[in-house]
């Protein structure tokens, strides 16, 4: 799981999008930046660009959800791609052996690309290390490990309003044990170099050692929002808690729903965000999640074109990864006779 660099191919080329642990800065920039030339595309009346024609893309979700398959299905019709939806359900006894089957299944109909969602962290990462050499896994959500193209498009979202991401405190708040958004949110905010990220839960839902992530640990909600830019709410993962974490969902709410009086404690022009699905009056208030500081709809419309971006980039093989955002222990890898025999540089430039 911790095998970063099987997200670069030999050429530095990204070819995977598993997690952003690992991953430096400029190449979550280029994202971003690409991100948002395709913001153009999804708001103009025809919607579509070439850039995926004649490659599949298939949408392997072993875990129910609507939003992100949804924004995936799109994201890669707007790159003129088809695309094949399986939902497989996961049983408590779906093995390696299983998936490899479906795996090597899916590669028999030459598919290119496979979105995957996963209820066991590394699920993804595991059918990028046996995929053939031309498929690209994304990582859609894997257990509570990672959710990276929800935390780059949080991250989209927050430079959309807020620009630069230096002088910014982010607040996450809720179930933080459980959540893989928190996780991924986590590592793209501290590389992208914000001044503080805070975590904000009761006790029982906030990992120990998440300290060593770079973050300060709040349990006192009121304390944690305290000139905060950004606050992200996190839904409760009922379906990730083993025995009684929380006292009662009313309890809860008294202590870390997010209500107009909490608010006030953030900075006046703060923004509100949650990677639904939200739980109004458990996590939120209706009041706040339909206000004016809410931007959790703006979030999902983002979806779409910082997918487009991520799919487009590990599967057109267009960019190299410059040596300056490579992952440690990458080297650079001539590509053409030039740049074998030294008359070339890295850019292919004749020397
Ligand atoms: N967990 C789901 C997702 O990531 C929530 C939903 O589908 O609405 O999309
Ligand atoms: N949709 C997000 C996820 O799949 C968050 C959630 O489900 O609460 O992780």
């Amino acid at each position: 799981m911790k095998n970063y660099n099987i997200q670069f191919d030999k050429n530095g080329r990204l070819r995977h999008f598993l997690t952003i642990e690992g991953l430096k800065r400029q190449l979550l920039v280029d994202i971003l930046d690409t991100a948002e030339s395709f913001s153009g595309v999804t708001a103009q009346s025809i919607k579509k660009v070439p850039l995926l024609r004649g490659k599949t893309v298939v949408n392997l979700f072993f875990e129910p959800s609507t939003r992100t398959r949804t924004t995936f299905e799109l994201a890669a019709k707007r790159l003129s791609a088809d695309v094949l939806n399986i939902n497989v359900t996961a049983s408590a006894t779906t093995k390696g052996e299983t998936l490899l089957d479906t795996l090597h299944n899916l590669q028999a109909m030459h598919c290119d690309m496979f979105v995957v969602r996963h209820d066991r962290g590394g699920a993804a990462h595991f059918i990028a290390q046996h995929a053939a050499p031309h498929i690209s896994v994304i990582n859609a959500g894997d257990g509570r490990h990672a959710h990276p193209t929800q935390a780059m498009l949080d991250m989209f979202t927050i430079r959309r309003h807020k620009k630069e991401f230096a002088k910014l405190n982010v607040a996450i708040v809720g179930d933080i044990l459980h959540s893989r958004v928190a996780r991924s949110q986590i590592h793209a905010l501290t590389t992208l170099g914000v001044n503080e990220v805070r975590v904000i839960g009761p006790e029982t839902l906030i990992p120990c050692e998440v300290e060593t992530l770079g973050v300060h640990v709040y349990h006192d909600l009121r304390e944690g929002l305290r000139d905060v830019d950004v606050i992200i709410m996190l839904r409760l993962q009922h379906e990730r808690m083993k025995g009684a974490l929380l006292p009662s969902e009313h309890e809860y709410f008294c202590l870390y729903g997010l209500t107009e009086e909490k608010l006030a404690y953030a900075k006046p022009d703060v923004i509100v965000m949650h990677p639904g699905p939200i739980n109004r009056g458990v996590e939120i208030d209706s009041s706040v999640a339909d206000g004016p500081r809410s931007v959790i709809l703006e979030q999902v419309t983002h979806g779409i074109a910082v997918r487009m971006a991520i799919m487009s980039m590990v599967l057109s093989g267009s960019s190299s990864i410059p040596l300056s955002i490579r992952p440690p222990g990458m080297a650079e890898v001539p590509k053409t006779q030039e740049q074998l025999s030294g008359k070339a540089n890295s850019e292919g430039e004749i020397i």
